[in-house]
């Protein structure tokens, strides 16, 4: 089995690194990772495509940050998958 710590990251990490990714509060050596992971999984991919469309809405609509709520659901759905 090989094992790659520093390029692999798992699904709880990506989707942690995404929503920093989405404030624009990450390094571009996290965003690579991060991108990394996407490309290999498709279940991030989907909340990430799912996740920046939203973002994207909100704001053009009235710059509302996500409430807490909905990132803690969006969290444990991930979880559970
Ligand atoms: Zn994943």
């Amino acid at each position: 089995m090989e094992q790659n710590d520093t390029e692999m990251i798992d699904c709880r990490e990506a989707i942690t690194k995404l929503y920093m990714f989405l404030d624009d509060e990450i390094t571009a050596g996290e965003v690579s990772k991060f991108k990394t992971h996407i490309e290999r999984c498709g279940h991030c991919n989907e909340v990430a495509l799912f996740y920046e469309k939203f973002k994207k809405v909100m704001k053009s609509s009235c710059g509302v940050e996500m409430p807490t709520g909905l990132k803690e659901k969006l969290i444990s759905s991930i979880k559970a998958a």
